[in-house]
């Protein structure tokens, strides 16, 4: 199954109830046939592209971080309700870095605030900007396939 996640591309963007009811509407006239979940958080959550990440690289050397030093990055940052801090060092050239600058393959985000699709058939060519000029902040999509 494939979910389209729309996202702000600030981790930390979070639109008042207003705008965000104006954001919802716009992608749920936009996908018409297709089941839409919502989600806002007061600290940004784990936008993950499903079953298709391969890898995480580190934007300031280009090393591999390995899997299991993700994990304790990803760990240390999380809070009950979200990630309290995006700040990290990186395991690999020790400078400082935030987990949403990491290099995700495929991309991922963080976000306070996800508009999910399932199934979109066809992704309407002004979508991003049409968010961006109700909202007043850019957003990006995720593309996240799940095999089963
Ligand atoms: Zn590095």
């Amino acid at each position: 199954m494939i979910i389209l996640k729309i996202v702000p591309q600030d981790p930390y963007a979070l639109p008042d109830e207003v705008t965000y009811r104006r954001v919802v509407n716009h992608i749920v006239k936009a996908f018409p046939r297709c089941e839409i979940a919502e989600g806002l958080s007061d600290l940004p959550q784990f936008v993950d592209c499903g079953d298709d990440l391969e890898g995480v690289v580190c934007p300031l050397c280009g090393a591999d971080i390995d899997s299991d030093d993700w994990s304790i990055l990803m760990d240390a940052s999380y809070d009950e309700e979200g990630f309290s801090s995006l700040k990290i060092t990186t395991p690999c050239c020790h400078k400082p870095s935030t987990l949403n600058a990491l290099e995700y393959q495929a991309p991922c985000a963080f976000s306070c605030f996800e508009v999910d699709v399932a199934e979109p058939k066809k992704i309407p060519p002004t979508l991003l900007k049409d968010l961006e000029a109700i909202a007043g902040f850019p957003f990006q999509t995720i593309v996240a396939e799940y095999k089963d």
